[in-house]
């Protein structure tokens, strides 16, 4: 196998691994009732670009070798970041989910009975989920040798973060006010002590 190849793997084995992590919460967050939605068409833009960049087109160069002229070799530093980084964003990803339980959404929403959680990652930064993608992203840029493949996912990324991190943040205000403005005073966006 080469180092090339073993980069597609792990990251295959990522993105499988991402969807075993989030399956249960989707299906939980079916019986939970939305109380309030700030989902908007350009939010449903952002999620489609960051699921095209992250997984279905990085899946389609590496099933159909295209664009080949993209392609450079891999070593196994670039292979060893991508691993690590993949698997702490799978880390920081279930943290996050467990402590976020039933108050999570795919989109922007608020739930019955929604509670403002301060613990475990969200005590160091308001957006581990979106800290996770992140790392999967430079994960995804690291583990695939092809520069079309390798910077889709931080693409994808930034179009939804860059586009729902406000709207986010003005929903939790508006819902939470004082409280969520002392948390925002205490923790960073997505990068602990930086941003
Ligand atoms: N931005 C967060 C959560 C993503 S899931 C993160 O990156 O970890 C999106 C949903 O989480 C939103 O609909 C919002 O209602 C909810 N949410 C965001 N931050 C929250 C918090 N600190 N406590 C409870 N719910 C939160």
């Amino acid at each position: 196998m080469s180092i090339d190849s073993v980069g597609e793997f792990v990251w295959v084995l990522g993105l499988i691994a991402w969807y075993v992590i989030r399956y249960p919460f989707e299906r939980r967050a079916k019986r939970v009732r939305v109380v309030g939605t700030q989902r908007s068409p350009s939010d449903n833009v952002g999620l489609a670009a960051a699921v095209f960049g992250m997984a279905i087109l990085p899946a389609f160069c590496i099933v159909t070798n295209f664009p080949r002229a993209a392609d450079y070799p891999s070593n196994i530093w670039s292979v060893g970041v991508g691993t690590i980084s993949y698997v702490a964003a799978l880390w920081v990803f279930r943290r996050a989910h467990k402590e976020l339980g039933r108050n999570w959404s795919i989109s922007l929403e608020i739930r019955e009975r929604h509670e403002l959680i301060r613990s475990g990652p969200y005590a160091l930064v308001r957006h581990p989920m979106y800290t996770s993608f992140l790392l999967m992203a430079l994960g995804q840029f690291f583990l695939l040798s092809n520069w079309v493949a390798g910077i889709a996912g931080l693409i994808g990324f930034s179009i939804l973060f860059f586009g729902r991190v406000d709207k986010e943040e003005r929903m939790m205000l508006d819902n939470f006010g004082p409280q969520y403005r002392a948390y925002m005073e205490t923790t960073k966006r997505i990068i602990p002590y930086l941003y």
